[in-house]
């Protein structure tokens, strides 16, 4: 079963079926665009849309992340390039691939080859990754650093909260897990967490990123507590190409009509 299972990822790897989607990141100010992250879908031919949830775990039990990662990023540097002006994209990095010393330049090559400029590519680990091997996550993080990327804690709050992973790596952003941003607006409690959040991302000079903005309230809250982006399918969900083309296109400068941008069924 596990070997199939390989063939079937592997040739779908093969025939380009892992193709990114992208997510915009809003400023919560101005509704203007920050950047986007990049999802990775699986474009099944019989099941169609497949979400990470159902591939990335395999995927890294089978040592197929790397490949599928770099397929889908150098997609992602393709398309900036082809809409012609670079933003920031976000992209996640699996902690199986966060142990490779050979991650920052494959990452820096990849970017080469589509001139996307590396200051404009955010890499964003969850704590996991610095649970196994901080020394070699170190070193890996500044490498990248050195290489002009920017560094992104994800899902900030869940599974392995530490303070001191904060101060482990060189982080330049905090993302806040979408459970607390959900319920900050009828849970006190999450809203005091969240407020706790940004203001220590604040006070360590971080960014700090509200995931999972479903509401006008969300928002709002966010905004009032100091957080500076927002990322939800308030602001757009995630999308492919044609979307993102589309969606620049028209909304080009000003980004605060994106509300509504629905490209993914729930
Ligand atoms: P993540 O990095 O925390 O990404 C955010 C997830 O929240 C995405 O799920 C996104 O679709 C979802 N989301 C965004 N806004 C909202 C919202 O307003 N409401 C709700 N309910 N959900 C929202 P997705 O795309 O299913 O990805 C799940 C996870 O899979 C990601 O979590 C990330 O950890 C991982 N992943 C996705 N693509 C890749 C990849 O290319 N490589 C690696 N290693 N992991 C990936
Ligand atoms: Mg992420
Ligand atoms: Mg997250
Ligand atoms: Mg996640």
């Amino acid at each position: 079963m596990t070997r199939r299972r390989r063939l079937d990822l592997s040739s779908a790897l093969a025939r380009g079926e892992f193709v990114p989607y992208f997510q915009p990141l809003v400023d919560l100010r101005t509704g203007q665009l920050r950047g986007c992250e990049v999802l990775a879908r699986w474009v099944h031919p019989t099941k169609g849309l497949v979400l990470p949830d159902d591939f990335i775990p395999f995927s890294e039990e089978t040592g197929l992340i790397g490949a599928l990662c770099e397929s889908v990023l150098s997609q992602a540097f393709k398309t900036c390039a082809e809409l012609g002006a670079p933003f920031t994209l976000s992209v996640n990095i699996s902690p199986i691939q966060f142990r490779d010393c050979s991650l920052p330049e494959r990452i820096s090559r990849l970017a080469e080859e589509h001139q996307f400029p590396l200051g404009q590519l955010k890499i964003e680990i969850t704590e996991s990754a610095l649970l196994e091997n901080l020394v070699d996550a170190q070193c890996i993080a500044a490498k990248l650093k050195l290489l002009g990327m920017k560094l992104s804690l994800d899902d900030f709050g869940t599974g392995y909260s530490s303070l001191a992973h904060l101060q482990a790596l060189p982080f330049d952003e905090l993302k806040i897990d979408k459970s607390f941003v959900s319920s900050m607006c009828c849970r006190r409690e999450s809203m005091k967490i969240v407020a706790a959040v940004v203001g220590l991302g604040r006070s360590l000079g971080l960014t700090t990123v509200g995931e999972g903005v479903e509401e006008v309230a969300q928002a709002d809250m966010l905004r009032h507590l100091g957080c500076e982006v927002g990322q939800g399918w308030l602001y757009g969900r995630p999308m492919p190409k044609e979307a993102l083309t589309a969606m620049l296109g028209v909304e080009r400068p000003a980004l605060s009509g994106l509300v509504g941008t629905s490209s993914e069924p729930d």
